[in-house]
């Protein structure tokens, strides 16, 4: 028997990283399945096993494994799963854990090419919120801002409560900065196509076998199964998870009335609306709206809220 950690998940092979340093190729029981099953209450996972769990193995004498505990997570980023054939009906949401124990979530954006897009930040800034981790920003590609947009961003999201890096992969600005921030820590990158998360990853980790351009091998399965994230051990106790098949991520089992609390810049203000049960959008007395009148919350975050209140459903129970 040995203990260790799921690094990658592809069909229904489980690749977990030993105590020992050595890469096992794992099966899951079924009889997990069937545990898994029976105590689903409304709320439908996806994943029994996800990248980042920690794990005890039986060892066949063929070198390969078989899982026989999945230990508790401390955390879990879920994301809202996209709609599969025959995988939802009415009145069910899918979670798909994008990975578990994590320490940090790195958003990584470009500030041009693609330009920096607030709305998408602030929807994996919930996500992260609602899952309890901890979560900063990276704005990439500083080297080709020419009108200082960077620093109003930087600031913006600082006022909100984040840590923001700012980096140049290709001039290496900020790299040393964020590296001992995230050295000891288990990481988790993500951003959209194009803004150079690869090219940050390659620049802290030079040695790092993750590499820009994987992603097709990934998404040729048309699975849920595939290969969504990948957990790599990059030095000591530093564990890098990247994300090249995510390309979006909706927050999961948020409800109207909670979703408020998950923007750290409207908490100060939700207790004195008039109403307890206010989603801060129409209702009179609303602290919320007050203050963004006020230029005290900005339009840009109270934006990013409506937005993301419009597509939670009515009487979603999670
Ligand atoms: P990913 O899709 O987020 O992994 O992005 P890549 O790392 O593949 O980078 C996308 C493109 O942006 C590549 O052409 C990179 O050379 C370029 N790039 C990445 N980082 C920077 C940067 O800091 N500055 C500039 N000017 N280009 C960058
Ligand atoms: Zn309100």
């Amino acid at each position: 028997m040995i203990k260790g950690r799921v690094t990658k998940i592809e069909s229904k092979d489980y690749y977990i990283l030993s105590d020992a340093g050595e890469i096992v190729r794992c099966s899951l029981p079924g009889k997990f399945k069937n545990q898994f099953n029976k105590g689903k209450g409304k709320q439908y996972k996806l994943d029994i096993v996800a990248v980042g769990d920690f794990v005890t193995v039986n060892l066949n004498k063929d070198g390969t494994g078989s899982i026989a505990k999945i230990e508790e997570r401390k955390n879990q980023l879920s994301r809202k799963a996209l709609r599969l054939k025959g995988g939802s009906v009415r009145g069910e949401r899918l979670e798909q854990v994008v990975a578990s124990n994590i320490d940090n979530i790195f958003i990584v954006s470009s500030i041009v090419g693609p330009k920096i897009n607030n709305k998408v930040i602030d929807r994996i800034l919930v996500a992260a919120e609602s899952s309890k981790i901890n979560c900063n920003i990276i704005i990439n590609k500083i080297d080709l801002d020419k009108s200082s947009k960077t620093e109003y961003w930087k600031k913006f999201y600082e006022a909100v409560g984040y840590k923001v890096f700012c980096t140049s992969a290709l001039e290496k600005i900020g790299i040393s900065e964020l590296h001992t921030y995230l050295t000891g820590k288990v990481n988790l990158f993500w951003g959209a196509s194009g803004v150079g998360k690869s090219s940050v990853l390659n620049v802290l980790f030079p040695h790092l076998s993750l590499k820009t351009g994987r992603i097709s091998d990934y998404s040729s399965k048309g699975q849920h199964t595939t290969v969504t994230s990948i957990m790599e051990l990059v030095g000591g106790k530093t564990f890098v998870v990247d994300t090249p098949g995510i390309r979006e991520i909706d927050p999961f089992g948020i409800q109207k009335i909670d979703l408020a609390h998950y923007f750290l810049d409207f908490v100060p203000y939700i207790d004195n609306c008039k109403f307890n049960t206010c989603t801060h959008f129409h209702e009179p007395g609303c602290a919320v709206i007050d203050a963004v009148e006020n230029d005290e919350i900005s339009i840009e975050r109270y934006e990013s809220y409506i937005n993301l209140l419009d597509t939670i459903e009515d009487g979603m129970n999670f």
